[in-house]
């Protein structure tokens, strides 16, 4: 049968790494690359991971996906020294109880043979589908491609509202936003992790210290998902000039911003009860990271379960 999927983060590529060796599936991407949240900026001699920094694997079952990649070197485990800075305290060394992955040269290329088997449309920014069950046709600026058996989204939860209006909605799933800022160093700092305690940043990341990036430091700086929420339409000069003085205050030596990019849906803080949605009669789905609170975790978990369900009960 004819499967649409829409969007080529991880749970698209778990979801088209299942489906496509049986059924044809086409993957609609609106962004220019592979990825989605696990994304990487390219500037020229430098890189920046300015979507998920890191990601861990608690269940064997995403362990075991990940062990193609990691014996193939396109992911690796990442040991960075950990700091943390709170007000009124002397910075303390923290360390990380379990592994944490990172992609090798960048956080999304270890995604793309996933999705080998696929016919792939980027820069495809579906808007609705049309069409009943069975047959489906996906709208895209003025396009159109179909007849489609099934039509899956693994964009998260407000995007898929808009796509299959009016057959979904799951209102109780809550992301957090997050800003993003982007810099070069002039010097890379002791640790290569910070996590920071009451300020307008949560996370700072020194990217170059991950292996198999060029060495040009850089920095990239996650905003307090609070801060963010309530500076969500501010200006992004506003906010650079911001989270840039934040981060400068812990370097010990001066940072050149280069941009700030926003998520408006980074992170679940409210997840659904069912790890994802399916609705046999309309031949409609949906799977992502917002079936769990494990971030990149749950969007394995969530599409490797619901393709695995659409395989065993066609
Ligand atoms: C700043 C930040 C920090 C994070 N930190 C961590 C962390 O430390 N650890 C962790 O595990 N996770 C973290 N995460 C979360 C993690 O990145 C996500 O949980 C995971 O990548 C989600 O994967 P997904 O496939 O469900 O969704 P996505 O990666 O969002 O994939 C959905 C895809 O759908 C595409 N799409 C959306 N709408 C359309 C449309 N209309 N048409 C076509 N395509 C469309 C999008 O472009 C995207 O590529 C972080 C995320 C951010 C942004």
């Amino acid at each position: 049968m004819s499967i649409a999927i829409i969007g080529a983060g991880l749970a698209g590529a778990v979801c088209t790494h299942i489906l496509a060796p049986h059924h044809r599936c086409v993957v609609f991407e609106k962004s220019r690359g592979f990825g989605g949240r696990l994304a990487t900026r390219r500037g020229s001699a430098a890189s920046w991971d300015h979507g998920a920094p890191y990601f861990t694997a608690r269940s064997a079952s995403f362990r075991e996906f990940l062990s193609r990649s990691l014996a193939g070197d396109t992911l690796t485990e990442w040991s960075p020294k950990q700091t943390t800075f709170s007000p009124n305290q002397k910075p303390y060394k923290r360390n990380w109880f379990e592994p944490h992955y990172v992609g090798t040269p960048s956080m999304n290329q270890w995604l793309k043979p996933y999705f080998n088997d696929a016919s792939v449309l980027l820069e495809t920014n579906i808007e609705h589908i049309s069409g009943q069950p069975g047959q489906w046709n996906l709208h895209a600026g003025g396009e159109h491609w179909g007849p489609f058996k099934w039509v899956i989204s693994t964009a998260p939860v407000p995007q898929t509202t808009q796509i299959f209006e009016p057959f979904f909605s799951i209102p109780s799933v809550r992301y957090h936003p997050v800003w993003a800022l982007l810099c070069t160093l002039e010097r890379a700092p002791s640790w290569a992790v910070a996590s920071l305690k009451d300020s307008v940043l949560e996370r700072l990341i020194i990217n170059s210290d991950k292996p198999g990036r060029a060495s040009n430091p850089t920095l990239v700086a996650l905003a307090d998902p609070l801060w963010t929420e309530a500076h969500i339409d501010h200006e992004p000069e506003f906010i650079q000039g911001q989270l840039a003085a934040a981060a400068e205050a812990h370097l010990g030596s001066g940072l050149k911003a280069i941009s700030v990019h926003r998520w408006r849906y980074a992170k679940v803080v409210r997840a659904h009860t069912n790890p994802f949605w399916l609705d046999r009669a309309k031949q409609l789905g949906a799977c992502g990271d917002w079936g769990g609170e494990q971030g990149a975790e749950s969007a394995f978990l969530s599409a490797s379960s619901f393709a695995r369900e659409l395989l065993t009960r066609q």
